[in-house]
Parts: C-alpha cells; structure tokens; sequence
C-alpha cells in the first residue's frame, strides 16, 4: 500500500488516532507498537522494525541470552511487512484505533522462519505447487470468567445477577444472558472481517463456542483465528468480563478445543476428498494416513503448555490416542457426515491456547506429507476410542517437546531453524515452570501442625 492508499485509508478513517502494528510470537500471542496514525504509511511499507526475540524467544523473559538462535546476530531487528490484511478498526480500545497485521523479514531480506506465520506460508505454497488450495475452518470454545476474582469463578449472569452454573451444552438462555456480549463481538468481527459463523453454549458454566465460516485460504483462516481470540477478550472486559482460551481453566469441567475442519480443491474449485459416498476419495484417506503418522511428533503444536494436557483426558470429547472414524467424536480425528461435497477432516487434537498458525501448519504439513508419499491409514475405529487399546498420543509437555526434538518429520513440515526455536522456547516455559510449588503440593506435603 503507496503513501497514497494510507491517504485513502485515513481520509476513511477520521477518527483513528493510533494504530498497533502487530506480529504473532511462537505461542500465538499479537505483540507490537502502537503507533501515531501519521506513520500509516511507514507500518504499510515495510518500514517498521522489531527485534526477531519478540517473535519466539522472548516470551519467558529469562535464559534467552543462552540462546544461539536468535541472540546469534545480538537479537538483531527484524524487518516487519504488511500482510495485504486491510486494516482493522479496534472498536474495544478507550479512543477508536486500528490494528495492522505484520510479519518478519530479516535485516537481508529473507523470510524469518521463526515467524509462524512464515512456517505456514511454506505450506500453502506447496499446496499451490500441487495446485490444491486447502479449504478451512476453525471452531473456537472459550470461557468467560468473573474478573474480579483470582482464580477462574463463572461469571455473573448479567439477567439474573446469579454466578453461572454449567447448563449443559447448547443451552439458550446461557446465550440469551450474554447476548449484549455476543452482539458486539459479531459486531466487532464483521468490522474486521472475520467471518464467524454460529455461536453455542458450550458444557462448562460460562464456556461458548464460535464456529469460523470456511475459506479457501489458510493463512486467512489462521490470521482470523489470532485475531478473534484478541476481539473476544477484548469485547469481554468491555462488559465487565474476562474472557480465556487456556486449554482447561477448570479441571472438572470441559477444556477448550480449537478443531480444524479441512478439505482440498483443485484447479476448478472440486473438493478431491469427495467420491460421491460417505468414506471419501483415496486422497482423504493419504491425508488421514499423513495426519496419524505425524500426530505424535506434532503434539505440542497442538498442545502448546503444560496446562493443555489437563484437557486431553478420556471422556471429555478431547482426544487421548492417535485415531480416526467416521462421525466419531472419541477419535483424534472426525471425518463427519453430511453431504459429500462437503467431505472434509475435522481434527479434534488442538486445545484453544494453541497457536493457529503451528496447528494450521502442523495439520496441513502432516496431510501434505501423507498425499505425496501415498500414505495408507490402519483402519478407522468404531466405538469409543478410550475404552480401545490405541497408541496414545504424548500425555504430557515434557514428553510432547522431546518428540517434536525427535520428529524426523517436524524439520520437512516447519524447518529446522523453526523446529529448534520452538523447543528452546518451550524449554524455557518448561523450566520456569518446574521452578513453582503448587498449592496442592503444600496442602499435601508441607505437614506443619
Ligand atoms: N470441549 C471439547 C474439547 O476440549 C470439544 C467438545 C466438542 O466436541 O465440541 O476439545
Ligand atoms: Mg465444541
Ligand atoms: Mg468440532
């Protein structure tokens, strides 16, 4: 966009005084500047610059200087460009503002590989080689919480004053209660230009889901996704709310999932995982195939944190081995039913704290990889997967990181530079973590009578 598209965009624009320029870091996170509006231009041309760290390295603030990854080149700036994504007005910020989405460059020109929105580009671009372009959509659950309390508690309902029970899942007068909430975020989605889709309640108290519609673009799908999770704890603490996306805030009720729903089409715009029946074309079944054979390395794209493996427990809908069947919600991955132009796979694994752009990535990668090699999936199990003798997917962070370390197929899907960054980077959170004592920890051992 030229000096003069920022004036048309301004001119559009009156009332934004300020826009944050942002890029997405390893863990899904926007982080940026916010800038005076006078240097649209600078944000739209590629002339604002970032330190690389931001992106991967940094987000634990201690041991980075042990790292060779980034602080090779003395955490060097890295150079931001506009994604095309026209920009977004911020409606939840005290004065109107604009978010402008960005991605890294380094100082000489390349793409940063630490950049995850970089690692799912390389991915699309090997689709358009095939001349497939991946058809996507996500579905977000999310939990609003009471702000005013320490740990997670369900919100007030604003009807009856009276704290949130769990109603069961699709209840409508958990949506009705929240519908002022729920207005303003399909408010501020349509405004950004997100395209979401149905809204239900979900099992745990103050828990909702919001359904992506699908497009033909998975870094839109990706870029939609971050976006979203920004709007809606956002539009939350503007009504007195806090919103969450952590994978399980409560240990007894549901997690929170963010499943991916994929098909394939070609030149002329065919679904290829349509054969007119239930089961789907051979081609789906490659791309199963890819999808289990990759699913373990891939865990901890899927499951980010230490928190995520709370949710990924029998009996929950939240899948615990590497499986697959038709309209099965027990299995890692779903192929629903429906009417077979819309044969696609949902893929159950990715709690919502995860990144979308490793999972899109790490999905789309693992597909690809099973297409090419004409992979063939054991067959797909009937019946509840957790009572089966399955291979279980990593059940723990600790185990997860070593086999994404270990995956002979992480550095062919993300890179090498991508696949190293992300494990030092959880390996930092990891250790931070092993640093802490938790409260049930004192209440069983500490023993002061
Ligand atoms: N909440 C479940 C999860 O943790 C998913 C429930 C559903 O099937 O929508 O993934
Ligand atoms: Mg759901
Ligand atoms: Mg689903």
């Amino acid at each position: 966009m030229s000096d003069n598209k920022a004036e048309i965009w301004l001119a559009q624009h009156p009332e934004i005084d300020s826009i944050f320029a942002c890029v997405c870091d390893l863990n899904g996170t926007m982080r940026g500047k916010r800038v005076p509006v006078d240097q649209l231009s600078k944000v739209i041309d590629g002339g604002l610059r970032m330190p690389l760290s931001i992106v991967g390295m940094d987000i634990w603030g201690e041991d980075v200087e042990n790292s060779e990854l980034v602080f090779e080149t003395g955490d060097s700036d890295g150079l931001c460009d506009f994604t095309g994504r026209p920009l977004m007005p911020v409606t939840w910020t005290s004065r109107p503002t604009a978010l402008a989405m960005l991605w890294m460059r380094q100082e000489e020109g390349a793409p940063f590989p630490g950049d995850p929105r970089r690692a799912l580009s390389r991915i699309a671009e090997q689709y358009k080689e095939l001349g497939l372009t991946p058809v996507v959509a996500t579905e977000l659950e999310f939990y609003l919480v009471d702000p005013s309390e320490d740990y997670p508690q369900a919100p007030r309902s604003p009807v009856t004053g009276k704290r949130l029970e769990s109603d069961g899942a699709m209840s409508l007068d958990e949506l009705q209660h929240f519908d002022e909430f729920l207005n303003d975020v399909y408010d501020a989605c349509e405004l950004q230009g997100i395209p979401a889709d149905a809204a239900i309640s979900e099992n745990g108290a103050g828990q909702f889901e919001i359904n992506m519609r699908h497009v033909a673009d998975p870094l839109r799908a990706a870029d939609d996704a971050v976006l979203f999770k920004r709007l809606v704890r956002g539009i939350a603490r503007k009504h007195g709310l806090a919103a969450t996306f952590m994978a399980k805030p409560y240990g007894d009720l549901s997690g929170s999932g963010f499943h991916t729903h994929f098909s394939l089409i070609d030149e002329n715009g065919i679904n290829v995982f349509d054969n007119g029946g239930d089961e789907g074309t051979p081609l789906l079944l490659n791309a199963v195939a890819g999808l289990l054979a990759t699913m373990q390395q891939n865990t901890l794209t899927f499951a980010p944190h230490e928190n995520s493996y709370r949710r990924l427990l029998p009996g929950a809908h939240a899948p615990t081995s590497v499986s697959w069947g038709y309209e099965n919600r027990t299995a890692a991955i779903r192929i629903p039913g429906g009417d077979p132009i819309a044969r696609r796979i949902e893929h159950r694994v990715a709690g919502a704290d995860a990144n979308p752009y490793l999972v899109l990535a790490s999905i789309l990668g693992g597909a690809l990889l099973g297409i090419e090699n004409e992979m063939q999936p054991a067959a797909p199990i009937t019946g509840n997967a957790y009572s089966m003798n399955l291979d279980n997917l990593p059940l723990d962070w600790a185990t997860a990181i070593d086999a994404f370390r270990k995956g002979a197929d992480v550095p062919t899907i993300f890179s090498k530079r991508l696949q190293t960054m992300l494990v030092e980077c959880k390996m930092q959170e990891l250790r931070k973590f092993a640093r802490y004592v938790t409260k049930f920890e004192y209440d069983s051992y500490l023993e002061i009578v």
